[in-house]
């Protein structure tokens, strides 16, 4: 390379070009996070071929400097605490700017001793991470910034500097903070989560961040028909060369048409699909009873009804004292809906303190289904028909 090489970059100052290389070195950083670090390394919902694992963590290396352990400790630790004061980065916890903004911060400021001993077991700990991207984890993106340079000249330190700040702006900072915040949810997880955009191009499908927080274990995060995943996609072709091996998927539950007995099975898979249990009986149990009661209600209790869809659906660690009140406010005016609370909040309760002991939840799941088709409510009746028809399919 001569002088002018240097100044101007073997591929000169080419806008279209420098887009172009971007988009696609951004891309595969992403790519490396999702089904690496995140699908992979702390969830364990994918096998990777050693060759496979190795390039992505060079990418990481060269893109990020992040390192394995501290990534997925610090994540592992995110669920664990989810919206807690322990959570390394809940915008419900430190406000959804700080997040958005200073997101790569908070990552930094979570990675301590203890965090890394707890959650970071089980990642790489062989020569090269000890010797090369642990011990010099700053020098990969150094290299970058030559490659960047000999490219595209002095246009490719602002190439660089974008590259530096787009990753952990879009991960840190739009999928921990947006997707604590803003979007839509399939399930009434016990946390914030939401799901930024049904189509994960962009983001490579961790803008689906409710359907990841519902089955944390789960390879593909798209669940319904409209949503896309494309790190799935890419599973899938990795799949068929025989590099990825998704271990585990969206837990599978089967109905039984006409199926009325309750027995271990049934529970089973209530329990293993519960967040999507309870939006069902958000959808066809609580919306429908708000409807039904606004009618010639006055205009008060409408206002107070149209509220009520929301906070009576969410689950109640995510309630603010706020909607408590709000609730306390419509179950006192309607005892279908005070019924209809209470049985959601017993429902919730068999299995959010789980004793272990499988016989006496399925007393107490007997028990609900029975009680819930006493209250004579129409809406109720067809929910546990439905629910009496679980169960988990078959092993062939
Ligand atoms: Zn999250
Ligand atoms: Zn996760």
């Amino acid at each position: 390379m001569d002088l002018f090489d240097w100044v101007f970059g073997v591929v000169g100052f080419s806008l279209p070009w420098a887009l172009v290389y971007f988009l696609v070195t951004t891309h595969i950083t992403f790519v490396a996070i999702t089904l690496y670090l995140h699908r992979h390394s702390a969830h364990r919902s994918l096998d990777l071929h050693p060759v496979l694992c190795h390039f992505f963590r060079f990418v990481l290396w060269m893109s990020t400097g992040m390192i394995t352990k501290e990534w997925t400790a610090i994540h592992r630790k995110h669920h664990a605490k989810t919206e807690t004061d322990e959570d390394p980065h809940s915008p419900v916890i430190h406000g959804l700017n700080s997040i958005l903004l200073q997101g790569a911060e908070y990552y930094r400021d979570a990675i301590d001793e203890e965090t890394i001993r707890r959650y970071g077991k089980g990642t790489p700990d062989d020569w090269i991470e000890r010797n090369v991207y642990s011990k010099y984890a700053w020098q990969g993106v150094t290299a970058l910034l030559f490659i960047d340079i000999a490219l595209f000249g002095i246009f490719g330190v602002v190439i660089w500097a974008l590259q530096m700040i787009w990753t952990p702006f879009w991960g840190a900072g739009v999928v921990n903070g947006i997707g604590h915040a803003i979007g839509y949810r399939n399930f009434e997880s016990p946390d914030n989560s939401r799901n930024i955009f049904p189509i994960g191009i962009f983001l490579c499908g961790e803008e689906l961040h409710n359907n990841h927080h519902t089955y944390p274990n789960s390879a593909r995060f798209a669940v319904k028909p409209w949503e896309f995943d494309i790190g799935w996609f890419y599973i899938r072709i990795l799949s068929y060369f025989k590099l990825a091996r998704p271990v585990h998927t969206q837990p599978v539950v089967t109905t039984v048409s006409g199926k009325s007995s309750i027995d271990m099975d049934t529970l089973w898979a209530v329990i293993n699909d519960r967040f999507r249990v309870m939006s069902t009986y958000a959808r066809q149990v609580v919306h429908p009873t708000i409807k039904q009661e606004r009618q010639g209600a006055d205009s008060y209790f409408r206002k107070l009804l149209r509220r009520g869809r929301k906070v009576m659906s969410a689950h109640e660690g995510v309630l603010h004292e706020r909607d408590k009140n709000h609730i306390r406010q419509i179950t006192k005016r309607s005892p279908a809906l005070k019924r209809i609370y209470e049985l959601r909040l017993s429902l919730n309760a068999i299995w959010a303190k789980r004793s272990g002991n499988a016989d006496e939840m399925l007393t107490q799941f007997r028990t609900w289904c029975l009680e819930a088709e006493e209250t004579g409510l129409e809406h109720l009746r067809y929910f546990v028909q439905d629910l009496r028809t679980y169960t988990v399919p078959k092993r062939t």
